[in-house]
């Protein structure tokens, strides 16, 4: 069993090392993640310029690009052998709702979809105050990924976990759960740079609208564990007929 881990906070952040921690002894890790920051990446794979991988340790490797590029490169010929699945995470920060759009934590995971066993992004809920405490939310990580392991489920599957910031001891359980949605984000924030330049700071996001029982946004808030099965196919299902009546005759 061979388990790729990867990220998108960068290769040093600690919630990739609690979850590389974590899985140790379960399977055969290897880690490739991206050199620095890449929250908000997507789905992003870099096609104009060539990718750099660099061996930091045994096993471990951090990629000149994004969360998408480091899963490609390493499923699709940086390695002579394959991959079983993927882990993504342990993302500083949820991933709830339309957050899933943005995330490079969730994209990572997305680019191992065609691999032998489900691929799971994990995302802790960022603290009131202070520095994140990842512990917890390791445990987490290998009970998911132990059960995975026990009782695969559909190769096809992506889990987005997102773990409340509770100590372990605190968990309620867990949940699965549909994504919910959030209200609109805030405005954009205008500065100036040091030349007296105009510039902008995307805002923070909107708080949850579509948050009820059910959702991710309610399980964390409940202090559970929130398992959302994802699937890639975006496609409206219910709108196609309504789409061709409505295109009937256009020209
Ligand atoms: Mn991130």
């Amino acid at each position: 069993m061979k388990i790729l881990v990867s990220n998108d906070d960068g290769y040093r952040a600690p919630g990739i090392l609690a979850l590389r921690g974590s899985l140790e002894g379960l399977a055969e890790l290897t880690t490739v993640a991206p050199e620095r920051n890449h929250s908000g990446a997507s789905n992003a794979l870099t096609l104009e310029m060539p990718l750099r991988v660099t061996e930091v340790a045994p096993a471990s490797y951090f990629v000149s690009g994004t969360p998408t590029d480091c899963v490609h490169l390493a499923i699709s010929g940086l390695f002579d052998f394959e991959h079983d699945m993927v882990v993504s995470g342990i993302n500083h920060g949820e991933n709830l709702g339309d957050d899933v759009l943005y995330s490079g934590t969730v994209a990572a995971a997305i680019e191992g979809r065609f691999l032998g066993l489900p691929t799971v992004a994990f995302s802790l809920r960022r603290p009131a105050s202070g520095e994140p405490d990842f512990a917890a939310a390791a445990r987490v990580a290998r009970l998911i990924v132990q059960r995975l392991l026990a009782a695969p489920l559909d190769r096809t599957m992506i889990l987005n976990v997102n773990i409340p910031h509770l100590p372990f001891e605190s968990l309620r359980g867990f949940r699965s759960t549909r994504l919910g949605a959030r209200h609109r984000s805030d405005r954009v924030v205008p500065a100036t740079d040091p030349r007296g330049r105009q510039v902008f700071w995307v805002g923070a996001a909107g708080e949850g609208e579509d948050d009820g029982p059910g959702t991710d946004f309610h399980a964390v808030a409940e202090g559970f564990v929130s398992v959302t099965p994802l699937q890639v196919d975006l496609t409206r299902h219910a709108a196609v007929e309504p789409v061709a009546r409505w295109l009937d005759g256009i020209g």
